[in-house]
């Protein structure tokens, strides 16, 4: 169902710049061949360990990395927000006054994000509730993918098996993070594992995206 969307607006939202690529990677791709896809990314990625000189680097090391994979992708057009977090009242804030803007302006007519309850990071959750207080639902529909947490259940599944190689070269754009944490290896896996535990395919080459 969802790999089978035509000719639309999509959203896709990353609380921090990797979001995207380890939750969705491989349904991105496939829904960049007849979609136009728009990318928000919430944060700037300052908050994650930092192997540079400075948060400054960091900061350009994550918005180089995340260029080259929108570029890969062919986004119509991505934004990356200036900001650390959202962990106090003025950040809030300000996310929201940008988010609106720019919800206004591309007027999506499906949007993606993380879980507002069942991921496991604040951050991912408390951006998802702030989205979900602004968007109107009637407008747009509205799917959930998994990053940190794994969906016990879920509503839909993409099959990724043909397009698994270009999600790892979407990860490893973000060498900041997979020098320091193997993400390709464990999301992967956790594709591999919705496969085979909920029997979508007798073929053991499967690997499903899934989403509330
Ligand atoms: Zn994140």
């Amino acid at each position: 169902m969802i790999a089978d969307f035509k000719n639309k607006k999509i959203l896709i939202i990353s609380p921090h710049p990797d979001d995207l690529e380890i939750g969705m990677g491989g349904t991105a791709f496939i829904l960049s061949k007849k979609n136009q896809i728009y990318h928000i990314i919430c944060t700037n990625g300052s908050g994650s360990t930092n192997e540079f000189s400075s948060k400054e680097v960091l900061i350009q090391k994550r918005k180089d990395e995340s260029k080259q994979s929108n570029n890969f992708l062919k986004v119509k057009e991505s934004k990356i927000y200036k900001i650390d977090h959202i962990k106090n009242n003025k950040n809030k804030l300000e996310f929201i006054k940008l988010f609106k803007k720019d919800i206004k302006k591309i007027r999506p007519d499906i949007l993606f994000c993380t879980h507002p309850k069942l991921d496991n990071h604040p951050t991912h959750r408390k951006i998802s509730r702030e989205i979900m207080k602004i968007i109107n639902k009637n407008k747009i529909k509205i799917f959930y993918y998994q990053v940190w947490g794994c969906f016990n259940k879920f509503n839909y599944y993409v099959d990724i098996s043909k397009v698994v190689e270009k999600k790892k070269k979407m990860i490893n754009f973000h060498k900041s993070q997979t020098s320091y944490k193997d993400y390709v290896q464990g999301i992967i896996g956790l594709n591999k594992y919705h496969a085979v535990f909920n029997n979508i395919k007798k073929d053991d080459e499967a690997y499903i995206e899934v989403f509330i």
